[in-house]
C-alpha cells in the first residue's frame, strides 16, 4: 500500500469508521498517519498502586471487583468502579475510580474487566480515588500485543472512534504500507533519515529515545515546509518591484526638528531602516515591535512623511475608532504646519465631506482611518505607504487584504506596528515573511508605573488612594471586564457600573465609555477626559490601544483575574506616559494561588517582553495574540514555544535554499515547489 492510498478503498476498515475518519477531514493513509498520538503510555509494567495523592497523573491496570451507582444531591449520579491491582496481596489497597454525571460510562464498565486507568490518584478520607480517569477495557483477543506490553499510543479524543479501534487501524496501516523508504520532506543538511520510519516510530516507538528521533523528523518536516512557504512570499515580495519612494527628507528634517522632544536611539536606528527600505527597488514588509509607550506613532509619520515627499499617499490604519481619531489630531497638530492634507475614514465618519482621495487641487497626501477603510470600494490610485497600528488586532488576513493590490500596480510599502511582545518563535511563522524593527528603549522622562494587586475587599482603602489622586490634580481610569454576550446587557451592566462609580468618586466628575457608545459620542467622551474636564472615565477595554493622555496617572482594574496577563500590560500602558508617578491598581476578588502567581507578574515587570514570556507559559501562544491567532498556522505535531530551536533551524534552512536558488530549478531543489504548493493550501487556513 502507498501512503496516498484512500481510505475508502481499504477494505478491512469498517465503513462507519470511515465515516467518523472522514468528519475528521481524515480521508487518506497519509492524513491518519499524520493524526499524531497526544501522549503514548508506557505498557510494558505498570506501577502498584499509589497510596498517595499525586499532582502527576499515573498509568495503572487492574481488575474491576466491583461498581456502584449513587444518587447524590437530587438527580445527579456518581458511578463508582473499585479496581484491584494484579498480584494483590492483603496489603494491597484498591483505587476507585469515580465518574459523575457520565450515564455512558456505567455501561462500559462491568466486574472481572481488565482496564487501564489514566488519571491523578487523590486522597478522599482513607481511600485513593481517581476522579474522571481516561481509561480503556481491555479486551482478551489476538489484538492484545497492540494494546499492551509497549509504549502505547493514545489518539486526541474522537467522536465515533475509541482509542483500540483507531489504534489498530493506524497498526494495521503501517504494516501494510509498503517498506520502501518514503523521501524525506527535508534538505540533506536539516535531517536524515527516512520518513516512513519516522512515522512508524511515532506511533508505535521501540523505546523514548526512537520517539524523540521520530518526532524530531516530523516537527522539522512540519516546520520545513511552513518555513519554504514563508520564504518563498518573501522571495515573491522582494523580487515585485516599487518605485523607490523616499523623499530626500526635507519634510522629515523639518518634522523632526519641530517635536519638543528629541529621538530616542532605538527611534533614530528604526527610521533609519525604513529609509532604507524606502529607498530600495522592491517594497518594504517591516514589522515594527515595540512595547507601549515607546513611541511608534513618530516612527510612523517619519515613514508618511518619505513617502508623502515622494509624492505618494499614505495610508494610516488602526483597529479601533478612538485611536484612528487620536492618531488624526496628533498627525494634524504635528503635520497641518507642515502642509500635509490630511483626511479621516472611519465607520462613524461615513458622511462627513473628507478631502478626496482621489482628485482635484485638495487630494489628501495621509488617509487616517479604522479597518472600516479595508473594505472600502475606493481605491488608492497612487498609495505608496500603508502603516498598520497594532497590528495584534488584525488578523494575518486582513494584514493580507489591506495590502492586495491590482497585479499591474506597483505593491506598496508596508509597515506594520505592534505593541505586543511577541516570542521569536510566533515572529518566525506569524510575522515570518516581514523584516523585524524593535524600539527597545523607553523615552526618558516618564513617571514611573507602580503596580499593586490588591483584593476588592479593601475597596475602601484604594477609594480613598483614588480620591487623594484626584485632590491632587490627576485623572484615572477605572476598568471592568464585560460577562454579558447581549449588546442590551452590555450596555445595562456598563451603565449599573458607571452609577456606582460616580457615586463612589463623587463630586468628581466621571464618564462612561464603552464599546456600544456610537461613534461621534465616544469621541467626545474622549475628548472630555483628554482635556481634563472629565476626571474619571469608567470603560470596558475599548481604551486598551495606544490612548494616550498624560495626566491620567491611576488605571484600576476590577476583576483583574478575567484579563490575560498581555491585556493588562497593554491597559496598563495607558498610564505612565507624563512626568508624574502613575499607579495601576489590579482588584480581584479571587485569591486562588494561581490568579495570585498571575497577577504577581505585573508587580515585579514593567518590560512587556518579560510579560509576554510569562503569559505564554502559563497559557500558551493562542492567547497572548488574542485575535491575530487566528493567523497562526495549524500545526500537527510541533510546538511552538518547546520546539523553538527547530524552527529556527527550519528557517535557516529554508532561508539558505532561497538564499542560492530563489526560482527553485537546481536538480535537488525542485522537489520542494510542490511541498509549496501544498502549504499554501494549507498553512494559513484556519485563518477566520
Ligand atoms: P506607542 O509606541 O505606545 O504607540 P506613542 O507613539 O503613543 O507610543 O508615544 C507615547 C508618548 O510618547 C507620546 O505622547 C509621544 O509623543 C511621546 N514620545 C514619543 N517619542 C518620544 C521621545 N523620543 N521622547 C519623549 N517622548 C516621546
Ligand atoms: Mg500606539
Amino acid at each position: 500500500m502507498e501512503i496516498s492510498q484512500q481510505l475508502q478503498d481499504v477494505e478491512w476498515i469498517p465503513r462507519p469508521k470511515i465515516l467518523a475518519l472522514r468528519r475528521l477531514g481524515i480521508t487518506t493513509a497519509e492524513g491518519l498517519l499524520t493524526h499524531f498520538p497526544r501522549r503514548h503510555e508506557d505498557r510494558h509494567q505498570f506501577p502498584k498502586f499509589p497510596r498517595e495523592e499525586s499532582d502527576k497523573p499515573v498509568c495503572l491496570s487492574g481488575e474491576v471487583i466491583k461498581t456502584s451507582l449513587r444518587r447524590f444531591g437530587g438527580w445527579k449520579k456518581i458511578f463508582e468502579a473499585t479496581l484491584q491491582e494484579p498480584d494483590a496481596n492483603a496489603l494491597s489497597q484498591p483505587l476507585t475510580c469515580r465518574w459523575f454525571n457520565l450515564h455512558y460510562i456505567q455501561k462500559m464498565i462491568a466486574t472481572g474487566q481488565q482496564l487501564v486507568v489514566f488519571g491523578k490518584p487523590r486522597l478522599r478520607g482513607s481511600r485513593i480515588c481517581m476522579d474522571h480517569p481516561e481509561f480503556e477495557v481491555i479486551e482478551n483477543d489476538e489484538e492484545r500485543s497492540i494494546h499492551l506490553r509497549r509504549i502505547t499510543p493514545i489518539y486526541p479524543a474522537t467522536e465515533g472512534l475509541s482509542q483500540r479501534v483507531l489504534r489498530s487501524i493506524i497498526y494495521r496501516l503501517l504494516q501494510e504500507l509498503d517498506t520502501e523508504p518514503i523521501e524525506p520532506l527535508l534538505p540533506k543538511n536539516l535531517k536524515n533519515g527516512d520518513r516512513g520510519q519516522a512515522i512508524r516510530a511515532i506511533h508505535f516507538p521501540e523505546t523514548w529515545e526512537s520517539f524523540e528521533v521520530a518526532r524530531e523528523h516530523l516537527v522539522l518536516s512540519e516546520f520545513f515546509a511552513m518555513q519554504m512557504l514563508i520564504a518563498s512570499r518573501r522571495n515573491e515580495s522582494h523580487s515585485k518591484l516599487s518605485a523607490a519612494r523616499g523623499g530626500r527628507g526635507e519634510l522629515l528634517e523639518k518634522f523632526l526638528r519641530s517635536l519638543p522632544f528629541a529621538l530616542t536611539t532605538a527611534q533614530e536606528k528604526v527610521i533609519a531602516e525604513i529609509r532604507h527600505d524606502l529607498s530600495v527597488g522592491h517594497p518594504m514588509n517591516r514589522l515594527l515591535q515595540g512595547d507601549v509607550g515607546s513611541g511608534k506613532t513618530v516612527v510612523a509619520i517619519a515613514a508618511i512623511l518619505l513617502a508623502v515627499e515622494a509624492g505618494h499617499q499614505a495610508a494610516f490604519m488602526a483597529p479601533t475608532q478612538i485611536l484612528a481619531e487620536q492618531h488624526y489630531a496628533v498627525l494634524r497638530r504635528w503635520l497641518e504646519p507642515l502642509r500635509v492634507k490630511l483626511s479621516i475614514r472611519t465607520a462613524a465618519r461615513q458622511e462627513e465631506s473628507f478631502l478626496p482621495l482621489v482628485e482635484g487641487e485638495d487630494k489628501a497626501d495621509v488617509i487616517i482611518g479604522t479597518h472600516a477603510l479595508l473594505y472600502e470600494k475606493v481605491s488608492f490610485p497612487n498609495l505608496g505607504l500603508v502603516v498598520i497600528d497594532e497590528q495584534h488586532k488584525f488578523g494575518v488576513v486582513q494584514r493580507a487584504r489591506l495590502i492586495r493590490q491590482r497585479p499591474d500596480e506597483p505593491a506598496p510599502d508596508v509597515l506594520v506596528m505592534t505593541a505586543t511582545p511577541i516570542p521569536r518563535t510566533v515572529t518566525m511563522t506569524v510575522y515570518g515573511d516581514l523584516d523585524v524593527s524593535t524600539l527597545d528603549e523607553m523615552p526618558g522622562g516618564r513617571g514611573k508605573i507602580i503596580t499593586a494587586v490588591r483584593n476588592s475587599a479593601k475597596l475602601g482603602e484604594v477609594l480613598s488612594f483614588l480620591r487623594a489622586q484626584l485632590e491632587a490634580g490627576r485623572q484615572i481610569y477605572v476598568v471592568y471586564p464585560l460577562v454579558e454576550e447581549s449588546e442590551k446587557l452590555e450596555a445595562k451592566a456598563a451603565a449599573v457600573e458607571y452609577e456606582r462609580w460616580r457615586e463612589r468618586l463623587h463630586p468628581w466628575s466621571c464618564e462612561l465609555l464603552h464599546g456600544r457608545i456610537p461613534g461621534p459620542e465616544k469621541q467626545e467622551i474622549m475628548e472630555r477626559f483628554r482635556s481634563g474636564e472629565t476626571k474619571a472615565l469608567v470603560s470596558t477595554t475599548v481604551i486598551e490601544v495606544g490612548v494616550d493622555v498624560a495626566n491620567a496617572t491611576v488605571m484600576l482594574i476590577e476583576n483583574a483575574e478575567r484579563f490575560g496577563l498581555a491585556q493588562l500590560h497593554q491597559l496598563r500602558g495607558r498610564i505612565g506616559r507624563g512626568e508624574h508617578k502613575s499607579y495601576c491598581i489590579l482588584l480581584t476578588s479571587e485569591p486562588s494561588s494561581e490568579t495570585a502567581e498571575k497577577l504577581a507578574v505585573l508587580e515585579k515587570t514593567g518590560d512587556g517582553f518579560e510579560v509576554a514570556e510569562a503569559d505564554w507559559e502559563m497559557r500558551g501562544p493562542g492567547d497572548l495574540l488574542g485575535t491575530a491567532q487566528s493567523g497562526l498556522p495549524a500545526l500537527k505535531i510541533g510546538n511552538l514555544k518547546r520546539d523553538a530551536e527547530l524552527m529556527q533551524r527550519a528557517r535557516r534552512a529554508a532561508t539558505s535554499i532561497f538564499a542560492s536558488d530563489p526560482g527553485l530549478v537546481a536538480p535537488q531543489n525542485q522537489r520542494f515547489q510542490q511541498l509549496i504548493v501544498e502549504q499554501q493550501g494549507r498553512t494559513f487556513s484556519n485563518v477566520s
